[in-house]
């Protein structure tokens, strides 16, 4: 029997998994991404989590969803705009650890191979997965190829301009990127921005929101409250991210996208809801279907587990 690893590193969580195939998660363990330590901390992690769940077993492959910039060559993560560790290697520590090969991809393109493996992709050949959480990414198949790009950058839609005139500051250091705007790390400044640009001095949203910002779950909170101007952000939210879907649809031309990512994922009806009603006053033609992710919170691991399954063809040129 083949046992596999599936990773999904993340800013803030890292999760090991095991599983013995079709990318069913057995067991799976969680922890904090280090909030400090040398590069080579990430990996030996990973491997310890990876360790206590193969109990001596030994892995046929490991997949590993990473947050990006990549260099996929080198197999290391470089210049992570929202990690505290933001260069460590991953498959070269991970490969000599545990003894089998390492298949490495961005998060968000596990993520899709995911679904193009095992879950509402099935039957599709032009598909995208989109990941609204700390940060923005995405993961594309287009006519039934993983789009990995030189580095493994293709899908850093995060960093669409999505307003070219904005002040607000991506954690890459450019400005207007949909993260910039959106993301969950991020949306706190567009909040502060927002509350000193337009006053309802009726709303606590503003009260608060001018004094401090919002955190994404205070805002989405207060909306679901009825709160005025919690609900004008989160409207405004969504046209941001109709616009970014609009761009990567007018980029991809996708059959089908997958939403997902933790903001996404517990204010769905409201995010949901908004992007489906402003889609189309940004897309080039008719937006295609729009969905939940099938696993929810483990797409991404799923997907590595896909990774590590059935390998893509476009990855495996990718080790030099
Ligand atoms: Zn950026």
């Amino acid at each position: 029997l083949s046992l596999f690893v599936g990773v999904d590193v993340g800013a803030s969580k890292i999760r090991v998994c095991i599983s013995s195939g079709s990318g069913l998660v057995e067991k799976k363990l969680v922890t904090k991404f280090p909030s400090s330590g040398e590069p080579d901390s990430v990996a030996r992690i990973i491997a310890g989590l990876a360790e206590k769940l193969l109990e001596g077993r030994k892995p046929a492959a490991i997949g590993v969803g990473s947050i990006g910039p990549l260099d996929l060559r080198r197999g290391w993560v470089v210049n992570a705009p929202n990690a505290s560790i933001k260069s460590f290697p991953l498959r070269e520590p991970l490969e000599k650890t545990l003894g089998c090969r390492v298949v490495l991809a961005n998060d968000c393109a596990a993520a899709v191979w995911g679904e193009y493996m095992y879950g509402g992709g099935r039957g599709f050949r032009d598909l995208g997965f989109i990941t609204i959480s700390s940060g923005i990414g995405g993961g594309f198949i287009v006519d039934g190829k993983l789009l990995v790009g030189w580095r493994g950058n293709a899908h850093e839609v995060g960093h669409l301009v999505l307003d070219y005139k904005s002040r607000l500051k991506c954690g890459c250091g450019g400005r207007g990127h949909w993260e910039a705007l959106a993301s969950g790390s991020r949306l706190r400044n567009y909040v502060m921005l927002r509350a000193r640009e337009e006053r309802i001095p009726g709303s606590r949203g503003w009260r608060t929101a001018y004094k401090r910002g919002l955190e994404p779950e205070e805002l989405y909170a207060l909306a679901r409250e009825g709160d005025e101007f919690a609900l004008m952000i989160v409207d405004e939210l969504n046209r941001i991210h109709a616009a970014g879907i609009a761009s990567v649809i007018a980029a991809y031309d996708p059959q089908v996208i997958f939403l997902g990512g933790a903001v996404f994922l517990r204010n769905k009806e409201l995010i949901m809801q908004g992007i489906t009603r402003y889609l189309r006053e940004y897309s080039i033609h008719e937006p295609p279907i729009i969905m939940e992710a099938s696993f929810g919170e483990d797409a991404v691991l799923v997907g590595a587990l896909a990774l590590a399954e059935n390998p893509p063809s476009e990855l495996s040129g990718a080790e030099s």
